[in-house]
């Protein structure tokens, strides 16, 4: 049983081994009075096969952690390489029953999607990826979590090749108007920090043309970290300011936004 009135993050890596710079490391963190009093779950997202095992065994030890297991597109690059079917075999054993699915407490695929940015790109296995976890979704009946950097057109064109997976665009840096097209489409839309720094007018103005009942709050930690802690690690109990200028956008209090978000959230992955 989720509590409605705390912060629910629906992306985060506490397998990082950044959390080890931390005094006890993540189980220090995840333990932590402050950590308890203010967040009510967390979902844990696998980036390659290690992590997505990774994810996994955290989950088991919180009651409000929850997983997602998947091939990030950079990972799919730098960890998994050309083995694609072995790989996605390994991740389709992790969830292909109902009961390995509530044992393993997996709520999505993901994290999956394009990613353009880091150099060199091999835009033909990001994309074979990408398929071959949609498919996996489809089969399953689960929901995706999007990963889109510096490849909105791609992302959006993949999206639209599956008209029965929903999922959710994770730290979204689209524009309002393809936000806009994603909703109608019944997608939901995540902010993490990037939602708080000063000069990022695009994500302010895609958060703002989001219907609020397709919301969802998340902190991506250790990265993206919110103002005015921009550039330290994040963690979940930081998300309060996201959840607080995602409240200012849409003009409603921070209790509402709260409530919103964490609503949303246990209606997309299905956890209650
Ligand atoms: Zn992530």
């Amino acid at each position: 049983m989720i509590d409605r009135n705390k912060l629910f993050d629906t992306h985060a890596h506490y397998y990082s081994q950044k959390f080890n710079e931390l005094e006890g490391g993540a189980d220090g963190l995840l333990t932590c009075a402050e950590f308890q009093n203010s967040v009510g779950c967390v979902v844990n997202i696998g980036a390659d096969i290690e992590t997505s095992h990774c994810v996994i065994s955290q989950a088991k030890k919180y009651d409000f952690m929850y997983s997602a297991v998947g091939i990030h597109p950079t990972d799919a690059q730098n960890v998994c390489g050309e083995d694609i079917e072995g790989n996605i075999s390994k991740i389709e054993a992790l969830l292909d029953t109902p009961e390995k699915r509530r044992e393993n407490k997996i709520v999505a695929v993901g994290e999956i999607g394009f990613d353009y940015y880091w150099q060199p790109v091999n835009k033909e296995l990001q994309y074979e990826y990408f398929y071959r976890q949609m498919q996996l979704a489809q089969k399953y009946s689960l929901p995706v979590i999007i990963h889109d950097r510096d490849a909105h057109g791609d992302t959006f064109d993949m999206i639209c090749r599956f008209p029965n997976v929903c999922g959710v665009l994770h730290s979204c840096s689209m524009s309002d108007e393809m936000v806009r097209q994603l909703c109608e489409r019944g997608w939901y839309i995540s902010f993490s920090g990037t939602v708080t720094f000063k000069n990022a007018h695009k994500v302010k103005a895609a958060c703002a043309a989001v219907q609020t009942d397709r919301l969802l709050s998340e902190t991506d930690a250790p990265y993206l970290a919110p103002h005015p802690y921009r550039g330290q690690m994040n963690n979940s109990v930081l998300m309060s300011n996201t959840v607080r200028e995602m409240a200012e956008i849409h003009g409603v209090s921070y209790d509402e936004m709260l409530r919103i978000t964490n609503e949303n959230a246990r209606r997309f992955f299905g956890i209650d």
